[in-house]
């Protein structure tokens, strides 16, 4: 079968053909039918030693297909299912191949209502999109203020403003697009688009208090900024590092403003929390606008479009036809 394969830490991945033996073990065989890119696979398709954490590697952390063969009680073939993170393109191979070999205790059902396409759009972007709005609404309702979105035109940032404006939160989008992408992120939902420049150099460790909470993908000065300018009792869910992983903060915030900075992990999720992330997107997601932020590509296509999603080129999510 064609797979995408890293063969060795810190070497780009090429296209080759590999056989079932190849694909390691586990008790659930998925004819991969969709995958999709996201900042992570863009990393590992560089060969990026921080993502590839064994080799040779199918990158690729995020696939939807059929059960081929299962020796899992929860599972028979034909059944439609996905899987998000869990290991897969980091530590075990992934969904850039015409099968994979995975542990049937992380498959999620692919959710009534969701195409296998859809749900690969959503993928794991879509995902901790999710789990940033569940986090951020146990504490911020709609009504208290303004949410803002940073990472605005990425694949977390674009399916974060299209759940909280479709929940009701009045959605501030900070891109670095945000003249060329203010149609595009209006349309999602968002009621303000700024420019991330005003929130990605050093800055006083309290300011004007703008926020009721915030998603925040970027990290760095932008996540010590959303902070300073959360107002009080306000929460913001941290999930990426696009800007850096650095926190150059204090804590004032949270001592003066009684912020909370929720982490969020979408890989070692437990399935309890991805079942109920998934009933939650298939509720509350706009599938229109899923559609209308996607592209797609070829598997043939994955490995020249690697460096895109890394340089912040990639506008939304992209899916991966598998089988082309
Ligand atoms: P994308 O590349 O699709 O989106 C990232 C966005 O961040 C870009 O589109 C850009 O948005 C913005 N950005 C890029 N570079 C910079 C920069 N130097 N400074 C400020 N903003 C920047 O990636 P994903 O949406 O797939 O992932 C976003 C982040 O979330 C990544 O760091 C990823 O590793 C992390 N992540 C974490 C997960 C978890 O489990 N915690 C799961 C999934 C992703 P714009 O052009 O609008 O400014």
């Amino acid at each position: 079968m064609r797979a995408v394969v890293v063969s060795e830490k810190g070497r780009p991945a090429v296209m080759q053909q590999v056989d079932r033996g190849f694909l390691g073990e586990g008790d659930v065989v998925v004819d991969v039918a969709w995958s999709s890119l996201n900042y992570k696979d863009g990393m590992a398709l560089a060969g990026d030693p921080g993502i590839v954490r064994t080799a040779p590697l199918v990158p690729g952390i995020d696939l939807v297909g059929t059960v081929a063969e299962s020796s899992s009680a929860d599972w028979s073939p034909g059944d439609q299912v996905l899987l998000n993170g869990a290991g897969i393109g980091e530590s075990r191979h992934g969904g850039f191949a015409e099968q994979a070999v995975v542990d049937g205790g992380s498959l999620v059902a692919v959710p009534p209502g969701i195409s296998p396409r859809q749900a690969a759009a959503v993928g794991t972007a879509g995902f901790t999109a999710m789990l940033s709005v569940l986090r951020l609404e146990r504490d911020v309702r709609p009504g208290d203020g303004e949410v803002v979105v940073t990472g605005a035109a990425g694949g977390v940032g674009s399916v974060a403003i299209a759940l909280l404006s479709g929940l009701g939160y009045s959605v501030t989008a900070s891109s670095g697009r945000a003249a060329e992408q203010r149609d595009y992120l209006t349309g999602l939902g968002a009621s303000t688009v700024v420019d991330r420049n005003e929130l990605a150099g050093p800055g006083r460790p309290v300011q004007s208090a703008r926020w009721a909470g915030g998603v925040d993908s970027v990290g760095s000065h932008t996540l010590a900024n959303v902070l300073a300018q959360t107002a009080w009792g306000g929460t913001v869910a941290a999930c990426g590092l696009a800007q850096g992983s650095d926190l150059p903060t204090t804590v004032l915030p949270f001592i003066l403003r009684n912020v909370t900075l929720a982490g969020v992990n979408s890989v070692d999720a437990p399935v309890e929390l991805r079942r109920e992330a998934w009933r939650r997107l298939a509720s509350d997601l706009d599938l229109d606008l899923l559609d209308g932020l996607t592209t797609e590509i070829a598997l043939a296509d994955v490995v020249e479009h690697g460096p895109r999603i890394v340089e912040g080129a990639v506008r939304g999510r992209v899916v991966v036809d598998v089988r082309r």
